[in-house]
C-alpha cells in the first residue's frame, strides 16, 4: 500500500508516458502566446476587429482571450490549494478526457481502462482516437459499487494501457473509491500510465479531494468541473489539475482559445466568495433532499435497490423499471434510464433538483406503480 507520508521527496514527471511524438510538440502558436507580456500601446498582430461589434458594445470579447486566463487559472488555485503551473482549464472535463487520451495514447493504439457502469465520455474519446479500451467491471452488493483498484492495475499492465479513468463520486454508482487505493493505483503503474480521477460530483462527497495527493504522486491527474455543483453546465468549464510537466503537455495539445471571454467572466464569478458559499448552500440542501428521496424511495413498492450516494442522484434498482418511466414521463418527469449499461437492466438515476421539483416527483411516485395502462 501507499502511504501519504510527508517524507517523501518530490518526484518528477515520467517523460516517457507522453506520447513519443509529441514530446518535443509546442503546439499552434496564436497571436496571444507568440507575444505574451509585450508592453504595447497598438494591437494589430491578430488580425481581429478594430471596433466592437454592434452585440457587443463595450468590445469585450473583440480580440481573442488569453489562452489560459490568469485570474481563472489563479482562482482555482486558490479554490484547490495549488499552484498555477499544475492547472488546464477548457471546455468541460469532457475536453480534459480528450486532451489525456490525445496526449497519452499513440493514435490507433495503446489502450484505457475504465470502470463499468461509469462516464460513458472515457469510451467514446477513446474509441475517436482509435485507442482500445479495457473495462474492468465494479461489482456491487445492493448498497454500494466496488472499484477493483488491483484488478485495474492488473488489467492496465495486461493490455500496456496509458490511462485509466476512476470517476469518484462514480456515475452513476454516486460511490467513491478509497484515496489511498488512487494513490497505491497511481505508484503501481507509475512507470506506464496515468491514472485520472474524474471528481465532477466532488463538491458532493465527504471524502477530501485527491487533488491532495498530486504533490506525492505525479502521474496522478484529477479532473473537476463548474457543471454540476456551481450550477454552470452551459458554460463549459473544465478543469486538469496534474503535474506540471503533464499540464504543459496538455495546453500544448489544447485548441488555441479554449475558453471565451464571456465564459471566463462567468467563471470567474463563479469563483467570487460569494458565489462559492451559495454553491456550498445549495450543495447541502440537495444533499438533504436526496437523502430524504432515498429514504422514500427504498419504502416504495416494486425498488430493489437505491445505492448509497456520494453525489447529487439516487441510481435506483425496479421491478418493472417501464412502469416506472411511463408514470414520471406521465407527470411530465424525465429521469435517465440506465438500462443500455451492462448490469443495469432494471435501472434508473435521478438527479437531485429543487424543492418544489422533489414534490412534485414524491406525488407523482404516488401512483400505485404497475397499473398504469401503457
Ligand atoms: C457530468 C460529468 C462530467 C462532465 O463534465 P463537463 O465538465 O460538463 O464536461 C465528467 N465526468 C463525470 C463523471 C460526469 O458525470
Amino acid at each position: 500500500m501507499s502511504s501519504e507520508s510527508r517524507s517523501r521527496p518530490a518526484a518528477g514527471f515520467p517523460a516517457q508516458l507522453v506520447r513519443e511524438d509529441l514530446r518535443g510538440f509546442t503546439g499552434y502558436s496564436s497571436a496571444r502566446t507568440s507575444a505574451p507580456g509585450v508592453p504595447a500601446r497598438i494591437w494589430l498582430n491578430a488580425n481581429e476587429s478594430g471596433a466592437p461589434s454592434a452585440a457587443d458594445p463595450g468590445g469585450t470579447s473583440r480580440r481573442y482571450p488569453d489562452p489560459q486566463p490568469p485570474a481563472l487559472v489563479e482562482a482555482f488555485a486558490d479554490l484547490w490549494a495549488t499552484t498555477p503551473d499544475r492547472m488546464v482549464v477548457g471546455r468541460g472535463s469532457d475536453e480534459m478526457i480528450e486532451l489525456l487520451v490525445r496526449a497519452l495514447c499513440r493514435p490507433g493504439g495503446d489502450g484505457v481502462v475504465v470502470s463499468s457502469p461509469t462516464f460513458g465520455m472515457y469510451a467514446v474519446s477513446a474509441r475517436l482516437h482509435g485507442v482500445p479500451v479495457t473495462d474492468v467491471p465494479q461489482s456491487d452488493d445492493g448498497l454500494t459499487w466496488r472499484v477493483d483498484t488491483q484488478a485495474l492495475a492488473r488489467a492496465a499492465r495486461e493490455a500496456g494501457a496509458r490511462v485509466v479513468f476512476v470517476a469518484s463520486p462514480g456515475n452513476p454508482t454516486g460511490t467513491v473509491v478509497p484515496l489511498r487505493e488512487l494513490a497505491a493505483l497511481a505508484d503501481e503503474l507509475a512507470d506506464q500510465a496515468v491514472v485520472v480521477v474524474d471528481e465532477a460530483y466532488g463538491e458532493f462527497a465527504e471524502q477530501r479531494s485527491a487533488v491532495a495527493l498530486l504533490e506525492e504522486h505525479p502521474t496522478l491527474v484529477v479532473l473537476r468541473t463548474l457543471s454540476k455543483a456551481h450550477g454552470l453546465a452551459g458554460a463549459r468549464v473544465g478543469i486538469a489539475l496534474a503535474h506540471p510537466d503533464l499540464a504543459l503537455v496538455l495546453r500544448r495539445v489544447q485548441a488555441p482559445y479554449p475558453v471565451p471571454v464571456p465564459v471566463a467572466r462567468l467563471a470567474l464569478a463563479a469563483l467570487s466568495e460569494e458565489a462559492l458559499a451559495a454553491t456550498r448552500e445549495r450543495v447541502n440542501a440537495t444533499l438533504r433532499r436526496r437523502d430524504r428521496l432515498g429514504r422514500r424511495l427504498r419504502e416504495l413498492d416494486g425498488v430493489r435497490a437505491v445505492y448509497a450516494s456520494d453525489a447529487n442522484f439516487l441510481l435506483v434498482r425496479h421491478d418493472d423499471p417501464d412502469a416506472l418511466l411511463h408514470t414520471l414521463a406521465s407527470a411530465g418527469i424525465v429521469v435517465r434510464d440506465m438500462r443500455h449499461l451492462p448490469g443495469l437492466d432494471d435501472a434508473v438515476r435521478i438527479t437531485i433538483g429543487t424543492d418544489d421539483e422533489m414534490t412534485d416527483l414524491d406525488s407523482a411516485l404516488d401512483i400505485p406503480l404497475g397499473v398504469t395502462d401503457r
